[in-house]
This record gives structure tokens, sequence and C-alpha cells, in this order.
């Protein structure tokens, strides 16, 4: 499989939420943990939690949820407040935790190795570790010295030690005639407004259900992201537009793929089918997810990386009964350990 990875000229990763590490729930579970957490909040906006926990019911409850949860700011705020605030497994992977499979995605992403990096996920555990690559203490001298002069280092728990060339970071784009400036070629691809800033220089990662982290303006798309949420928040006036409110940039469950996502899932599955290679790994494919696996199930050379073949068919794709580990593990044997 990783030959494969390696002789393969434009591969796609696919990740899904079978990555997180430490395992956070999936969608339902999430809203259903936030629900008991805040029984009276909801039931001052008329929404009573169910008693029954079958698949039905917790979609009923997830809809009604969706639908209050995107008018409400007053229920968007406790949301993310209880995303972001605490020491749950959940929380401690919506801030960052520093992990090898992350990184190792990452890195084989910055190699070449993957053309195309997508995830369904909202934590930042993928955005945690590129960040750190742009720390000064992953260069050489631990200083913050030209960029192309440096490759920057990253070494994984094992002690092997991974070289990234610093093109795959940077980039000396004209911010004027005659002025250039180092930009970071990493960006996100969340909605339609996101897909005005795809350069040809820039390496987007795919975050197609968005996060309830990225705020978003009505108007003029998401500008606010992750570290930068604190500067503004839900419910504040566009900087540029203050007639409109900033709302979450995030894609709720169940075929309900919102608007503005649309365009940029057309834009990205026109990528994918364009891969000689689509690999995925910790993605169920099921309820909500479907459409992605239908997409991966029509390429003719998919490889899905998980402990369980679940509703994938097994006839369309290569299924590799193993987990994130086994694929970072693998990936982490192949990346340039001299200097790029
Ligand atoms: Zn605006």
């Amino acid at each position: 499989m990783i030959l494969t990875v390696k002789k393969s000229k434009s591969a796609s990763l696919i990740l899904g939420a079978g990555i997180s590490h430490p395992r956070i729930p999936a969608g339902y579970t999430i809203i259903d943990q936030f629900a008991k957490a805040h029984t009276d909040l909801l039931q001052k906006y008329g929404l009573e939690i169910l008693e029954s926990s079958s698949n039905a019911n917790s979609r009923t409850f997830v809809d009604h949820f969706s639908a209050l949860f995107k008018s409400t700011p007053e229920i968007q705020n406790a949301f993310l407040e209880w995303l972001s605030v605490g020491t749950t497994d959940l929380q401690i992977n919506m801030s960052g935790v520093p992990s090898d499979i992350h990184a190792s995605f990452v890195i084989a992403w910055l190699n070449g190795l993957f053309k195309h990096l997508v995830t369904t996920n909202w934590d930042f555990l993928l955005e945690f570790q590129l960040e750190k690559l742009y720390e000064p203490d992953h260069l050489p001298d631990g200083s913050f010295p030209h960029p192309y002069d440096d490759p920057v280092s990253y070494t994984f728990s094992n002690g092997k030690q991974c070289w990234i060339h610093p093109a795959s970071l940077y980039s000396l784009n004209a911010v004027d005639q005659d002025d250039f400036l180092w930009e970071a070629r990493w960006t996100i691809m969340t909605s339609e407004s996101d897909l005005e800033n795809l350069y040809h220089w820039t390496k987007p990662i795919w975050k197609i259900h968005g996060s309830p982290f990225f705020l978003a303006c009505p108007q003029c798309g998401g500008f606010s992201r992750w570290k930068h949420v604190n500067k503004l928040k839900i419910g504040d006036p566009c900087p540029d537009h203050p007639e409109q409110h900033l709302v979450p940039e995030i894609n709720i469950w169940d075929k309900r793929l919102d608007k503005p996502s649309r365009p940029v899932w057309k834009r990205l599955k026109e990528r994918l089918k364009r891969s000689d290679l689509v690999v995925v790994c910790g993605l169920s494919g099921t309820g909500s997810d479907s459409y992605i696996r239908e997409a991966v199930e029509d390429h003719s050379n998919a490889w899905v990386v998980d402990p369980k073949i679940g509703v994938w068919n097994s006839q369309k794709i290569t299924y590799i009964p193993y987990g994130a580990k086994e694929l970072s593990d693998a990936l982490i044997g192949i990346l340039p350990s001299g200097n790029a």
C-alpha cells in the first residue's frame, strides 16, 4: 500500500473522525452530550431532550438542534464555550495536542506524497501540527531566518527526524509592483468565499465540514480562524459589513450539506477525480458522510484504511484492515530523513 502512495503522482488523503486522538465522539454524540449538559438552555428555546436514544429520535433531535443553532447566538456561544473550555478529550482535541499521526499526515502532504488533503473533522489537530512547523524552534538555529535558507525539521516520538523543504511552507508573493512578502502556503477551504483565495501557490486543507470555531459573515465569507477567533465572537458585526452578524462557519449533518459548501465540494470532487489514488482513513462513510463514500467508491483506485470495513463496498475499494496509527507509521517510514 505504501509503495502505491510513493508511486502515485497525485494522491488524495481523506481523513475522518476515526483519526482523532484521543478519540472523540461522532457528530450525533457530541450534540447529545452538549444537550445533556445544557437542558435548561435548550428548554428555554423550546427544545426538549428526548429520552429514547434510537437512531430516528436522535436524528430528529439533531435536526431541531441544527435549526435552533443556526438562528440562536446564545446557543452558538454556549456550544463553542462547551467545546473549547475544559479538559475532556473532546476539548483537548479542539485546542490542539501534539500527535505523531497528524504530524505524519501533514508532513507527507507537504512533502508531496499526497497532493490533496481533506478532512471532515472539526478539531484542529492537523492545523496544530502544521502551525508547529512555522515556529522558530523547528529551524536549525532556533531563530527565524529567511524562510528559503533553512529546511524545517520535525522529530517524531520514535526519534526519526525528517525535513520539510521551506518551499512547501512559504511562498514569496508580490504585494505590489516592487514589494514581495513571504507568506504561508497553507490555507483552509471551507466556504465558497475561500475559493477566491485558492491560488496556484496555495496548499489548501479541504476542511469540508467547517468548524464551529470558524466565523463567517454572510456577505463576505469566513475570515476569523481558529486561534484568531478570540478577537471576534459570534454575533459581532462584520468589520466590513456592520449590518451583518458573524455566524459559525459549520456544516451540520444529515444530507443538509450547507449551500455555501456545495461549490467547495464540487471543486474538490473534480480534484479527487483527477487523483491517481484516493486514500481514506478513519471515515465511516455512513449517514451524513455517504456523499463522500459514494465519490470515493466511484474512483477507480481508492484505498480505505480502517479497522472495520463498515458500509464501504469492498468490490469498489481496496480495503486495508488497519488503523490510522499503522498508516502513520508507514508514512513516517518513507518520509525524507536526509536534509531536503
Ligand atoms: Zn462581511
